[in-house]
């Protein structure tokens, strides 16, 4: 009942959002870009709860017309012999690790994007092709990317693949928090189909709560630690565990710094004893822009 209470108050809060960034759809591309905003959306992942069904590894295929074989392949466990990272054809997946409370009852983990408070990929993107939205999600804009492939080499959680097996134009692929499904008021579709609510879609400041009421109750069962409250300066995807998950390595050891800080001083160290990294960013740009347009047109003749 509780549960349904929940999910309920999650689904409204998910319409009312939708809502508001529906009254702002329209003007999604007006709108100003990379706002952090009070209200930005989040998922809490309960890796206690997590069965290790692979379901969300299916819907979010589904949902992104990537080949996604049928949903009873899905029970197949020997994926989890080996460690999986999310790539051009799974924007998803769910890894398996040695439970340290619980010999014969491994936790499973779903990794993907983690829609940073303050994305790396969006730092380092010379064209300014990603942005961080009200909601929460980081999205890209295909047409503005260049494929530079410079968010790749930022993101502190490896996470946006490039289609390398595509020999015609070949773009950039991560989770892209169902931002299509959750303008509409929809839920994304691996927390929409996960069949014991190990993923929770909700504003992240109530995730962030109800994570710490949960870790409060059940001392036991949780470490106190909140993954992605602070990492990197804040994620939107937060994740609740009975054991370190960054001593697991099931996700990075990061720092409170955020990621861009990093990067950018990275960069900076980088061209300060060449040329001024604005003229290098438009000389580069210039040019795999110059190739985009050389390839799209030898493609449209
Ligand atoms: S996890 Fe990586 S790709 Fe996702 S928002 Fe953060 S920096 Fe960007
Ligand atoms: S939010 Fe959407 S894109 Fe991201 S993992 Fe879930 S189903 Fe896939
Ligand atoms: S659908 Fe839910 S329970 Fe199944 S693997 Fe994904 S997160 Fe875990």
């Amino acid at each position: 009942m509780e549960k349904q209470n929940r999910r309920s108050f999650f689904k409204s809060a998910g319409l009312l959002t939708a809502t508001i960034a529906g009254a702002s759809t329209k003007s999604v591309k007006a709108s100003p870009e990379n706002i952090l905003s009070e209200d930005r959306m989040g998922v809490l992942v309960d890796t206690t709860t997590c069965i290790g069904c692979r379901n969300c590894e299916w819907a979010c295929k589904k949902t992104h017309n990537l080949p996604a074989g049928e949903l009873n392949s899905y029970e197949d466990k020997s994926v989890f012999k080996e460690m999986r990272r999310p790539d051009s054809s799974a924007l998803t997946v769910v890894n398996q690790y040695e439970n340290e409370k619980r010999i014969n009852f491994p936790i499973n983990v779903k990794v993907q994007c983690m829609h940073c408070d303050h994305p790396a990929c969006v730092s380092a993107c010379i064209v300014g092709a990603f942005s961080k939205k009200e909601n929460g999600s980081v999205i890209w804009d295909t047409d503005k990317c260049i494929g530079c492939r410079y968010c790749m080499v930022a993101c502190p959680f490896q996470v946006p693949s490039f289609e390398y097996d595509k020999a015609l134009d070949p773009e950039i692929r991560k989770c892209d928090f169902c931002f299509e499904r959750t303008k509409e008021g929809l839920l994304p579709a691996c927390v929409e189909i996960c069949p014991v609510e190990a993923l929770v879609y909700g504003p992240r400041s109530e995730l962030i709560k109800i994570a710490r009421e949960k870790i409060k109750k059940y001392p036991d069962r949780y470490i106190e630690h909140i993954y992605g409250e602070n990492e990197v300066g804040g994620t939107s995807w937060l994740y609740l565990a009975g054991q370190d998950l960054a001593k697991t390595k099931a996700l990075p050891a990061l720092e409170t710094k955020t990621a861009p800080g990093v990067s950018e001083s990275i960069q900076h160290g980088i061209f300060a004893y060449f040329v001024p990294p604005a003229s290098l960013y438009a000389l580069l740009a210039g040019i795999m822009w110059l190739n985009k347009k050389k390839k799209e047109s030898s493609e449209g003749e």
